[in-house]
Formats: C-alpha cells, sequence, structure tokens
C-alpha cells in the first residue's frame, strides 16, 4: 500500500504483526478464512487487518423475567459490534438455541461486509438471545424482548447501534423494541427515537415492502446471474431450505418468474414434488400448521439427509449457518447456489463446489435486499418520509443490481469466485475510510 497515512504507518508493523492462530470453530472459522482469503488478494494494510479481524465491542447481558406461572427466569442476551469505520452499527437479533458469543461474532462481521458492499452508511453487528422461542408464550416472548431492551439500553441507538428482525424474531419483536426504547428516553426525545431499529409493522414507521425485501434481494441476484448467462429461469428447478421470511418470499418471487420449487426443508422436515410446489398454498398450510411445512398434503414427505441431492438447478439455503459442508457438497445437483441465509456453507464444502464449477452467489450479495430495505426504513423514519411500495421495490432493484454487478465484473476481472470479489470490493471499501481518517489520537 502506498496511499497509508501517517498514522496507521506509525502503528508499530512489529504489532501489527497477526497473533498465533488459535484455531476457530464453526462459523467464526469461515467467516475469518473468507477474510484472509481477501485481504491477501487485496494486499490489505497489516494494521487494517488487525482492526477488522477483531469486534470493536462485545456486550453480554444476563436479565430476568417473570415467566407467566410466576417463576422468575434468566436469559442470556448477546450484541456484538464489529466494526463502524462507514456508519452506526446494523445487523439483526436471532432468538435460537445456537445463539452464543462465537456465533454473534461472525453474524456481526458479515454484517460489516454486507454494508460495506451495498454501499450503504453502516458498519455491523449482531446478536440475539439464546433460546427456543417455541418454548415460551407470546407474553413471555413479549416480556423477554422488552426486558433485553432495557438491558441492552444505550448500547443500541438510532444513530449508534440499529437492530432487525432475523432467525425468529420478526416485526412484532421490533414493535416492541421500538417501544420499549422510546419509552424510556425523555418525553420530547421519544418520536425522534423511532429508528432505533428497523423492520417495524407498517403502522409503527415500518417500510412497506421490508418484509419481502431480503427474499426479493435473493431472487433478483439470481435472475441477474440468470441474465449474465443468457439463461431463462422459466422451468427451472430450485429447493429452498428454510421457509421463513427468507425463504417464502425467495420461493414466491421465483415461482412468479415462471420457476418450479421441487422441494423444501425446515426445522420440521423436509417435502417434495416433482410437479412442483404451489409456494402461496404452502405459505397458507404453515400458517395454520404451526410455522410448519410438515404433512402438506400436495408433496411428499422425504428424508432430511436427502433434501441437498434433490434433482435442481438451483438451490437457496434460506435458514441456518453451516448446512453444506464436505459432507453433502458433492451430492448437491444445483449449478447456482444463491444464499438467502448468512454462512450456509462451510469453507470446505464450498471448495468442493467450486471445483466441480457450481456458481456461488455469496450471503452478504445475496441477501443484502434486507439491509438495504432497513436502510430505507431508516432514513423514512429519519426524514419523516412515508414511501410507498413500488418505489421502495424499484430502489432495491437498481441497489442490487448495482452491487451485483461491481461483484460479476470484480470476479470476472481477477478470475475468481463471487464470494471472494465480494470481499475484496467490501474490505477495500473500509480500508478507504480508515486510511482517509487514520487512527484517533
Ligand atoms: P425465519 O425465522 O423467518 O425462518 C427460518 C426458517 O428456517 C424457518 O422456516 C425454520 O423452520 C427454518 N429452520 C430452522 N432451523 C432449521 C434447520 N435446522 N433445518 C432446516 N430449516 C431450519 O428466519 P429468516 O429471517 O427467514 O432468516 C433465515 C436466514 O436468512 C438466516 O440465516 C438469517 O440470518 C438470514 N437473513 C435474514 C434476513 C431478514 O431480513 N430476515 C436478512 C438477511 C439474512
Amino acid at each position: 500500500m502506498t496511499t497509508i497515512t501517517a498514522d496507521l504507518n506509525n502503528l508499530s508493523t512489529e504489532k501489527a504483526s497477526p497473533k498465533k492462530k488459535v484455531p476457530l470453530k464453526g462459523m467464526m472459522n469461515n467467516v475469518m478464512e473468507q477474510f484472509y482469503k481477501a485481504a491477501d488478494h487485496i494486499d490489505l494494510h497489516p494494521n487494517i487487518r488487525k482492526i477488522l479481524s477483531i469486534t470493536n465491542n462485545e456486550i453480554i447481558v444476563n436479565f430476568p423475567v417473570k415467566m407467566d406461572n410466576g417463576e422468575v427466569e434468566i436469559f442470556t442476551g448477546y450484541r456484538v459490534q464489529h466494526n463502524n469505520a462507514l456508519g452506526p452499527y446494523k445487523g439483526g437479533l436471532r432468538y435460537h438455541p445456537t445463539v452464543d458469543i462465537d456465533a454473534a461474532r461472525a453474524l456481526a462481521m458479515w454484517m460489516t461486509w454486507k454494508t460495506s458492499l451495498a454501499g450503504l452508511p453502516y458498519g455491523g453487528a449482531k446478536g440475539g438471545i439464546q433460546l427456543d422461542p417455541s418454548k415460551y408464550s407470546q407474553n413471555e416472548l413479549e416480556r423477554i424482548t422488552r426486558r433485553f431492551t432495557f438491558a441492552l439500553a444505550d448500547n443500541i441507538g438510532p444513530e449508534h447501534d440499529i437492530p432487525a428482525p432475523d432467525v425468529n424474531t420478526n416485526s412484532q419483536t421490533m414493535a416492541w423494541i421500538a417501544d420499549t426504547y422510546m419509552s424510556t428516553r425523555p418525553p420530547a426525545e421519544r418520536t425522534a427515537n423511532q429508528h432505533v431499529v428497523t423492520g417495524k409493522p407498517e403502522g409503527s414507521g415500518g417500510l412497506e415492502g421490508r418484509d419481502r425485501a431480503t427474499g426479493y434481494g435473493v431472487f433478483l441476484n439470481i435472475k441477474f446471474w440468470a441474465e449474465k448467462n443468457n439463461k431463462t429461469l422459466k422451468g427451472k428447478k430450485f429447493i429452498v431450505q428454510g421457509f421463513g421470511n427468507v425463504g417464502y418470499w425467495a420461493a414466491y418471487f421465483m415461482e412468479k418468474e415462471g420457476a418450479k420449487l421441487v422441494a423444501v426443508q425446515d426445522a420440521y422436515g423436509s417435502i417434495r414434488s416433482a410437479n412442483g410446489i404451489n409456494v402461496e398454498d404452502l405459505y397458507n398450510y404453515t400458517k395454520l400448521n404451526n410455522g410448519s411445512i410438515s404433512g402438506f398434503p400436495d408433496a411428499f414427505d422425504l428424508d432430511n439427509e436427502k433434501f441437498f441431492v434433490t434433482e435442481c438447478d438451483i438451490c437457496i439455503p434460506a435458514a441456518l449457518g453451516n448446512q453444506i459442508t464436505k459432507e453433502n457438497a458433492s451430492k448437491i445437483k444445483a449449478n447456482l447456489i444463491a444464499e438467502g441465509a448468512n454462512g450456509p456453507m462451510n469453507v470446505e464444502g464450498e471448495k468442493i463446489l467450486l471445483n466441480r464449477g457450481v456458481t456461488i452467489i455469496p450471503d452478504i450479495l445475496c441477501n443484502s435486499g434486507g439491509v438495504v430495505g432497513s436502510y430505507f426504513e431508516w432514513l423514512q423514519n429519519r426524514n419523516g418520509e412515508l414511501w410507498h411500495l413500488d418505489e421502495v421495490m424499484a430502489k432495491l432493484d437498481k441497489k442490487i443490481r448495482e452491487s451485483f454487478n461491481k461483484v460479476f465484473h470484480y470476479a470476472e476481472k481477477e478470475g475468481m469466485d463471487l464470494r471472494t470479489a465480494a470481499y475484496c470490493i467490501a474490505i477495500t471499501r473500509i480500508e478507504k475510510a480508515y486510511i482517509q481518517r487514520g487512527i484517533f489520537p
């Protein structure tokens, strides 16, 4: 690097040498491997590599909540703020038994790359509570969410750290957070704090279209990839893992474009139908079946291990991390994998797929429609505006197209996979901000 400012160069390079590598597990291992690969490629300044290798803040809160039976239960909540060089921290809150500090760290780092790649004025954060929400009543979930918000206190804020929905959290969860946060501000400041979270219900400052933004973005990425390859999505078979917010909306737009959903998996089981599964029928079925796809009458049950092996053209993982590994990567039939979920494949799984010539549209590009939609909601609240659905969808289209083209052309120019290209672009933007600003003091 030749353009580094004095501040960065004055940091001793001895200090900048990487620490002894501690073996990392799970998603953390993936995100760091992906980061190092791109950092090596762009010859990232060692001091900035050091900064981006660690998280800025890690907040762990233990808080008591009264249960319906009168007992008190203690919960542990996390918020990891990875980096804010480009703007306030931004990222979802997840309620799931797998939430822990390592998962939150990895997911927070992915958010930093995602917001940077999308060209947004945000950094990256993630958090949540380690719990299985199906074990709690709606009233208990409300009290858990409100007490978690209270415990986080000023560690979140509309110009500091802005949570959003993720696995097992939704617009209702965001409404409770916004209400609790606003209720704890001085009266004259309450409404000015509405943008403390995004993904709120439309009646409470939410953005029309935020519900479908992530799935729509997944679909757009697939469509843009097809256009670049002179392919049509009409008649293409696709499978979706996870039929929640992201999986459902991605499937909805794919079906609208003429593609055929042939298998679905969720937390309860897997189903398949070579004739195609009607997306709206399945969605309506899950609403009457506790959110589960199991037993859908117009499809056959499928063994969970056989899901990824299903004959198809496109695979959309839209559930949890580390689902595609060396155990199943060689058996996947799709020639395109569009990552709706964050970190759905590990490094070994990806290597196998890339060697087989499978294209992977990486999470930080593929599911970025969500955070772009969140940015629109934040702007709408901040400026006291109300945007219409068609306006939102057109703006999303433009933003995702720009990101897709940037990544596609970078990958072509450098002869690399789309993930490494996306990381290179994202990290270069953050590096530039550090170069311009230097290190305080
Ligand atoms: P959701 O809670 O709405 O849905 C999750 C789905 O995954 C459900 O259908 C659930 O049954 C299924 N699932 C859970 N465990 C599973 C398992 N072991 N095997 C198969 N399916 C399983 O969550 P969501 O908001 O749709 O998020 C899904 C993924 O997309 C997550 O990785 C999340 O981080 C990512 N994401 C979400 C958004 C967003 O705006 N919601 C944005 C970007 C990325």
